[in-house]
């Protein structure tokens, strides 16, 4: 097999979530072959693996779409998960993707044998040569337990907010959420009016903006229909405001945007937590924007109904009746929910990666992910990243980034598929380079001047993020730079 000629040029798509299925649409209209592996039994990513009551996505709906595929029928604002997994397995269906896509088969392995190809082995078996493969296996899929003694030892039931048990009936029961993320805030509202009592054990306050989340009436919708333009207008409005707006003033662009987020996120607090002891408790330490900003309306009224408490006293460890805390107090519980996040390091893992002369990806990573522009490494050619390390995260809208990645991936394929190259990768010196400017570009980014941790953090105290404004993303990744790749 060669990669010039089209008729036996193939490429592997790892993941058949959002970001999968995306990259499937782009080489589709590119008129190109390829096969997407998924692990699971479902299209979907985050969405079919997070079912967790009280869930939705914290980015407007109008906002999270494909470019490709806009839709008039979101029920509101800011839509519930089910509604965003039936839109992208609808999106699959709708476009034909899901006939390519090879489910339960876990790629396990993937391999560079030369001449600008790649073997995948998958949980299947051998699935041959592929000529690049796309690794589009998202960002928060690895869930995290934290690392509290007795986990194993406690009585009732435990589980991961991503892994939800819904045999467990939550009526009448004490539970406990560990953790104080957009996880946590958005499922302690939706379970408090059931629960006898609910707990939440929280390390560090957060910083939250309260957002209404209207629904849309059918006349809304019906004019949704009638006039794409509106949605496109409605579109732009939202990306302006997140994605220019918002992410300027993470990056040291917009001083007086991360003011105003500071002053809205304290006087949502102000306005609704009334017991100055409870306000205190609740109130981050940190600059707004430092963590992940939540987006709640929900979160405070839920915190101060009788039956929910806040526990901010560290965990000492848990036991078989429930969680002791520092000051000796046992909290019995008959559930613990763990909302203590996801290994934003993961990436393409467990899976093994082997690019030129033997070397493994995932032993360059082990301590830090440096890729270039966040789509490639070098060493590696023919493989590219879909929210790879430097991908823009924070609260934008991860469509926009993934299509903005495809497209420029979709670019070096063509090349590779029209036959001007065999073999692509990044150079050592360009991704340095990148790599250097991100570092001193970043000190200035609200991540690090802030005064917080959170999963933005590599374990070398790095923030792995796009430290320069969403615009310098899109105009970075418009075209490839050929002369910061090495082409044979
Ligand atoms: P997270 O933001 O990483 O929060 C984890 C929480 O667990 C933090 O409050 C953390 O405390 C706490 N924690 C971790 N280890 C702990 C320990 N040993 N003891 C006590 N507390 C501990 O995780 P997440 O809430 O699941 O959210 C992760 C990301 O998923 C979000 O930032 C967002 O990108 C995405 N998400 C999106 C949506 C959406 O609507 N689109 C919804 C949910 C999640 P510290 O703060 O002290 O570390």
């Amino acid at each position: 097999m060669t990669s010039a000629g089209n008729a036996s040029f193939k490429v592997a798509i790892v993941g058949a979530g959002a970001s999968g299925i995306a990259t499937a649409v782009y080489l589709q209209r590119a008129g190109m072959a390829f096969t997407v592996f998924e692990r699971a039994a479902d299209v979907g990513g985050t969405w079919r693996d997070n079912t967790y009551p009280g869930l939705s996505c914290d980015i407007p709906s109008h906002l999270y779409r494909y470019s490709f595929a806009p839709n008039p029928e979101w029920s509101r604002e800011y839509s519930p998960a089910a509604e965003i997994h039936a839109y992208f397995r609808g999106v699959a269906e709708k476009l034909g993707i899901i006939d390519k896509v090879r489910l339960s088969s876990e790629v396990t392995r993937a391999e560079f044998v030369g001449e600008g190809l790649w073997r995948i082995t998958t949980t299947q078996g051998d699935e041959g040569l592929f000529n690049a493969v796309i690794a589009a296996t998202g960002v928060l899929h690895k869930p995290v337990l934290p690392d509290i003694g007795g986990r194993d030892s406690f009585c009732g039931v435990s589980f991961h907010s991503s892994r939800w048990n819904h045999d467990v009936v939550l009526a009448g029961k004490r539970v406990g959420i560990i953790g104080t993320g957009s996880t946590a805030t958005q499922i302690l509202p939706a379970i408090v009016d059931e629960v006898e009592s609910v707990s939440l054990f929280q390390r560090t306050p957060q910083w939250i903006i309260s957002v209404p989340n209207n629904e849309f009436s059918e006349e809304k919708k019906r004019a949704f229909r009638k006039e794409p333009q509106k949605m496109a207008e409605l579109y732009d409005h939202l990306n302006n405001l997140f994605n220019r707006r918002f992410a300027a003033s993470l990056v040291g662009e917009n001083d007086e945007g991360l003011a105003e987020m500071a002053r809205a996120c304290r006087q949502n607090l102000e306005d609704n937590v009334h017991d100055v002891k409870l306000r205190r408790r609740l109130t981050p330490s940190y600059q707004a924007g430092c963590k992940r900003l939540i987006v709640s309306d929900k979160f405070y009224p839920a915190i101060q109904r009788p039956n929910a408490r806040l526990v901010d006293t560290r965990i000492m460890r848990i036991e078989p009746p429930g969680i002791r805390t520092n000051d000796g107090l046992m909290h019995e519980l008959d559930v613990i929910v763990y909302a203590t996040g996801f290994d934003p390091f993961a990436f393409f893992r467990p899976a093994v990666i082997v690019g030129r002369n033997g070397v493994s990806l995932n032993e360059r990573w082990k301590e830090s992910c440096q890729a270039y522009r966040s789509v490639a490494a070098p060493g590696f050619p023919n493989l590219f990243f879909i929210g790879g390390p430097n991908s823009p995260i924070g609260n934008f809208s991860f469509l926009r980034t993934a299509e903005v990645q495809i497209g420029y991936v979709t670019e070096l394929v063509k090349l590779l598929s029209e036959g001007a190259h065999r073999e692509v990768e990044p150079t050592e010196e360009a991704t340095e380079a990148f790599n250097a400017e991100v570092e001193q570009a970043i000190k200035h980014t609200v991540w690090v001047t802030g005064g917080c941790k959170s999963w933005y953090f590599d374990k070398q105290g790095k923030v792995v993020s796009w430290p320069w404004s969403y615009g310098r993303f899109e105009a970075d990744l418009k075209q490839p730079r050929m002369e910061e790749f090495k082409a044979a």
